[in-house]
């Protein structure tokens, strides 16, 4: 039997971990997520997934790609080889400041600091700022991996409400009075305010200003994670909250969902007062991010249709969509409701009354059909009527299909 949950033990291993009661306090709210635990089935062939996120490479010019990638080898190879600064490649980290200029963003690159993917840099926000049993607000549902990072530095997660515009700003009104009643500092609000993973819903522009008013008010950090904001469907972008306050925001991107995820290259652009801290945490964390990733990202922005490609994306993960949401409309049995995202990678669906995800997801994999329990997504154990469906994958055809198999499967639950 595996002990962690995910990975299978070795032979002859013993099946109970004899380090037990040797793990640091915070080793103990690590456990193997949902996603995680669900690659495996998923990924069988007959299998429909739409449970992982995986961004879909196949439009990457992988030609153009490959030359880049030797002629840097060649050119600059002992450079690219070599260790970096733990700030980052300057020139990429200008690079990234005219990426976030499209959301209205004006920071200095000096400000900015290039990590192993957007979810290293939540991991430093959080050793930076959260000591155990500190509060975090975070929209419900919410990031997995985030809430798997706050629970390995031991905070102590909120959940606020969204609706089909986003995050309610009365409910992190009430959210920060309880807070406040109960005696408690909130150290951060964690929000993804474009294409919600796993939610797939926009904070409303309007409501922008209101969210960062009511932190700043309570003096509560933001953290913005931000790795769909380009992939809106129909080209449009939204404000960053970042543009809207550069003294209380700390902006996380990523290139995973818009140029290559394997890469491991995002960033966080910080207050500036913040930078430092951030740096010492990322040189601790890794020394420095692999320096020819940070070099073929850089000759990729130089040299490639970077905003083509994002383009073609869009329409790729649009057409997915469509096919996701005209097959909810077909076969999903009344009682059913949905998000519709006009952007990103996923649909939010409750099912009715008396379904469980969690445990209908072993008959759904049988019926060769995979989605992620909403439990996940919650750090309180709600979520057992909702599940994540991710259209980012597979072709629009076989999205169709899982959506049928699925619909075949809550219709026996529900005895229809
Ligand atoms: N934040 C969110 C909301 C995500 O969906 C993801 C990836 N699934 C990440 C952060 C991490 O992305 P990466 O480390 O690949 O940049």
């Amino acid at each position: 039997m595996s002990t962690s949950g995910h990975l299978p033990d070795r032979p002859g291993s013993r099946s109970l971990d004899p380090h037990l009661g040797r793990y640091a306090a915070r080793a103990e709210g690590m456990t193997a997520s949902e996603v995680r635990a669900l690659f495996a089935v998923a990924s069988r062939p007959e299998v429909v997934s739409l449970a992982g996120g995986m961004p879909n490479l196949a439009a990457l010019p992988l030609d153009f790609l490959s030359d880049q990638i030797a002629s840097i080898v060649a050119d600059e190879g002992l450079v690219a080889l070599q260790y970096g600064s733990a700030h980052g490649v300057p020139l990429l980290r200008e690079q990234i400041c005219e990426v976030m200029a499209l959301e209205g963003v004006t920071g200095h690159p000096d400000d900015l600091v290039v990590t192993v993917g957007s979810q290293m840099a939540l991991d430093l926000v959080t050793r930076i700022f959260i000591d155990p049993g500190d509060i975090v607000l975070a929209e419900g549902p919410s990031y997995v991996g985030a809430l798997g990072t706050f629970a390995s530095y031991q905070a102590d997660v909120r959940h606020v409400v969204m609706d089909e515009h986003g995050l309610v700003p009365e409910a992190l009104r009430a959210a920060l009075a309880a807070a406040d009643q109960a005696g408690r500092r909130v150290k951060f609000l964690y929000t993804i305010p474009n294409f919600n993973n796993p939610a797939g819903v926009t904070l409303a522009v309007a409501r922008r200003a209101e969210v960062l008013d009511i932190c700043a008010r309570h003096d509560v950090l933001v953290i913005e994670d931000n790795p769909y904001g380009l992939l809106g469907f129909d080209g449009q972008v939204y404000p960053a909250l970042r543009s809207m306050d550069a003294d209380n925001v700390i902006y996380l991107g990523s290139f995973s969902k818009t140029f290559a995820s394997g890469l491991r290259v995002g960033w966080a652009l910080a207050p500036h007062a913040v930078r430092e801290k951030l740096v010492l945490a990322a040189e601790s964390a890794a020394l420095c991010p692999p320096t020819l990733n940070q070099l073929v990202v850089s000759r990729y922005l130089a040299t490639h249709d970077w905003k083509g490609q994002i383009k073609s994306f869009q329409t790729m993960y649009r057409d997915r969509r469509d096919a996701l949401l005209a097959g909810l409309a077909q076969y999903m049995p009344a009682g059913c409701t949905w998000t519709k995202p006009d952007g990103g990678f996923f649909v939010w669906l409750t099912v009715p009354e008396g379904v469980d995800t969690k445990a209908m997801q072993p008959r759904a994999v049988t019926a060769r059909v995979a989605y992620v329990p909403g439990t996940g997504f919650y750090a309180d154990g709600f979520g057992s009527r909702q599940m994540r469906l991710s259209f980012c994958y597979p072709p629009p055809e076989r999205i169709t299909e899982g959506v049928r198999r699925l619909a075949g499967v809550l219709a026996e639950e529900l005895d229809l």
